[in-house]
């Protein structure tokens, strides 16, 4: 049987502002959307929160034995500056300012990214469209808009109207903005504005000579408006009606509202059914952001080479430090958080390589079933990891009590045991146990010394040393193999 089966999940859904139980649209088949990076800079280590949280509830989805259909998209058509509806394409401009391509820009950063993921041990998603790849489809929605009556075209820019789609329909629902608040950062004061009501947002832009990234459509040559890819790609490859939508928090208004009025202009109904946020990381009590300076890069905490950071950390250190908080709560980073993460980190990973070296006796002290109970149960509440992190630590404990001979485990119980601790440490958290690779680092010294001391007796001609270090080696699975460029071994 599938696990989902026995475990009901509840989702914070910020569109109701309440846990609800999670009912997918197609059982045992879940559809998630999160909207990706914008692909002009590298992704810094607050948008790798958002991130790194849904490849954990992805992961949990797989481990519960849902099909998954996980879409992020790539922005490389490029957002207008400050998000407004005016100013430059942020690509556009990195690439006037490096006099290179626009899609030299999309390249390096959308490279760069996977690279940051891969080191990151994020899964890929089933599905990662770019904006650019659905142009053709963004002009047939705004078609679509126009049709229905909430579109409309003023010196070849197309423009959504709010107003008008308010009458029947409730923009504000996500944010919980009042229509009157809900302006959309424009640079009004010029006078320049074609917009009807500045709550209205852009769908198409004409594009002025500055602008290098353009299409043609049927109202001038130009570029989609920012929250339009979403409503696209999503309903593309997922449907208009899907289970999860995901992002950070910033992106509930104006983006995901806009997203909600353009899908629901077409398809008539809501397009998601869970709305799920994540919160901010801060650095050092400031919120993290490229346009203030205040941030670090996933690399640069892997080398070390930030000033704020007190050493070089591993990425699994920053998976367990960022799973110790709750998604949905902020989260402050700092080089003294992560050392105290670290030092939980290390006691986890320890006990993980025990525990596959624990035996097992007549009967259990430890009661395992109850303990399995209470990991699930952290994870269908919202995906609570840091509950889920005391209980594993409660595993901690129970390895270390068996191993000491003060508790014992049954082998049924060991089984469960070591399943359930492997499936929620490294296939539902997606930590990598770092610790097993140094160990392997000290081995590799270790026999590299032998075969060092065995090449400096047969210098000597004491065969005997030479064969005596060879055949302990391989009494205990290291085969030592001579060849033209020295000796090397393997280990089986
Ligand atoms: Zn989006």
């Amino acid at each position: 049987m599938k696990l989902y089966k026995e475990n009901q999940l509840k989702i914070y859904n910020s569109l109701s502002k309440t846990k609800e139980a999670f009912k997918p649209v197609h059982d045992g088949h879940i559809g998630m959307y999160v909207c990706g990076p914008t692909v002009y800079s590298n992704a810094h280590l607050g948008n790798l929160r958002t991130f790194m949280f849904f490849d954990v509830a992805f992961r949990y989805f797989l481990h519960l034995g849902y099909k998954v259909r996980y879409v992020r998209n790539i922005t490389d058509a490029g957002h207008l500056e400050n998000d407004a509806d005016e100013g430059e394409d942020r690509i556009a401009k990195k690439a006037r300012l490096e006099e290179i391509e626009p899609m030299e820009v999309v390249q390096r950063y959308t490279v760069d990214f996977h690279d940051v993921l891969k080191k990151y041990n994020f899964l890929s998603p089933s599905i990662e469209p770019t904006a650019t790849g659905h142009i053709v489809e963004q002009i047939e929605m705004i078609k679509e808009i126009i049709d229905k009556g909430l579109g409309y075209e003023v010196n070849g820019s197309v423009y959504f109207d709010v107003i008008a789609y308010n009458k029947n329909n409730h923009y504000g629902i996500l944010s919980g903005r009042k229509i009157e608040d809900a302006i959309h950062n424009t640079r009004v004061l010029d006078g320049q504005s074609d917009k009807k009501n500045p709550q209205d947002f852009a769908l198409w832009k004409k594009a002025d000579e500055r602008h290098i990234m353009r299409w043609p459509s049927p109202w001038s040559e130009g570029f989609p408006g920012w929250h339009l890819e979403c409503s696209v790609m999503s309903s593309k490859y997922l449907g208009d009606k899907f289970d999860i939508h995901g992002g950070g928090l910033d992106l509930k208004f104006p983006h995901h509202e806009c997203e909600i009025a353009q899908s629901k202009t077409c398809s008539g109904h809501d397009p998601v059914n869970y709305w799920m946020h994540t919160n901010m990381l801060l650095l050092n009590g400031q919120k993290m952001a490229k346009s203030t300076g205040n941030f670090i890069l996933p690399d640069e905490i892997l080398t070390g080479e930030n000033k704020i950071l007190s050493k070089a950390f591993s990425s699994s250190v920053v998976r367990f430090f960022n799973m110790q908080a709750n998604y949905r709560s902020i989260l402050d980073f700092s080089s003294d958080a992560l050392e105290a993460s670290e030092k939980g980190y290390l006691k986890l990973m320890e006990a993980m390589t025990s525990l596959v070296s624990l035996s097992s006796q007549k009967s259990s002290s430890v009661d395992i079933s109850q303990w399995k109970e209470k990991c699930y149960a952290a994870m269908n509440d919202d995906f609570n990891t840091p509950v889920l992190i005391s209980h594993l630590f409660e595993g901690v404990k129970f390895i270390n009590q068996i191993k000491e001979g003060k508790a014992s485990i049954t082998s049924n119980d060991l089984v469960d045991f070591v399943t359930t601790m492997n499936a929620f440490v490294f296939d539902v958290l997606g930590l990598l146990n770092d610790v097993k690779d140094q160990s392997s680092g000290k081995i590799d010294g270790v026999v590299s010394l032998l075969i060092k001391l065995r090449k400096e007796a047969r210098e000597n001609k004491d065969w005997d040393l030479s064969d005596q270090i060879r055949d302990e080696l391989l009494a205990i699975g290291i085969q030592l193999k001579d060849g033209r460029e020295g000796t090397t071994y393997s280990i089986s």
